[in-house]
């Protein structure tokens, strides 16, 4: 038996039971709340498994992370901070995810590289 744990589950995989203490957030429908150790989905295998299982565990949603660098509007989730999402079971976000812009910023960076890439195609190439 594999004790492999899979972070990004196929779209119809089943959805794992809602650890107690954990509640949906009315505002942008994340769980949070705080939840003991032990009902991690991947407890037995987790960097936690040494841990005491009745450890409580702070899980955060979005409404409790910082604002954007980027755009300083929407918010990313807090760095060093807990989720949970019952496909993906339990997150955490390590300290340099606050570097990374939100969801709306990659997306327009995106955007702009493609449009940088394609005036690049129409221009003559600088010689290096
Ligand atoms: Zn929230
Ligand atoms: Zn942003």
């Amino acid at each position: 038996m594999s004790e492999e744990f899979k972070n990004t589950p196929r779209k119809d995989a089943t959805l794992l039971p809602v650890p107690e203490g954990l509640s949906r957030c009315p505002i942008c429908n994340e769980y949070r709340g705080v939840m003991a150790l032990r009902d991690l989905p991947n407890f037995s295998s987790s960097i936690y498994r040494y841990e005491e299982p009745s450890t409580p565990l702070r899980v955060q949603c979005i409404c409790d992370g910082i604002l954007c660098r980027t755009c300083n509007k929407n918010r990313i989730h807090r760095p060093i901070s807990n989720r949970w999402d019952e496909r993906g079971g339990f997150g955490h976000m390590p300290y340099f995810t606050a570097m990374i812009p939100c969801k709306d910023c990659r997306a327009k960076k995106n955007a702009e590289e493609d449009e940088e890439r394609q005036a690049r195609k129409t221009q003559p190439a600088k010689a290096k």
